[in-house]
C-alpha cells in the first residue's frame, strides 16, 4: 500500500497485563500483530490519545 503519514490518527493500545502503552505504528513494525511490545500480551485494549477539545466560554 502506500505510505501514508496519519499522525493525526494515531491509535495507542494499552496492554491490560503491564500497562504499556503500544501506538499501532510500533505494531505495524512488527508484522501488523497485535501485542505487547513490553510484555508480549495480546490482549490489549484500545485508548485514545487526549484530544484537547477547545470549547468556547460561555
Ligand atoms: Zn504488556
Amino acid at each position: 500500500m502506500g505510505n501514508m503519514e496519519n499522525e493525526a490518527t494515531v491509535i495507542v493500545y494499552e496492554c491490560v497485563r503491564c500497562g504499556a502503552r503500544v501506538p499501532t505504528t510500533d505494531i505495524e513494525l512488527r508484522g501488523g500483530e497485535i501485542k505487547c511490545t513490553v510484555c508480549g500480551y495480546r490482549v490489549l485494549k484500545k485508548i485514545r490519545p487526549p484530544i484537547v477539545k477547545r470549547v468556547k466560554a460561555i
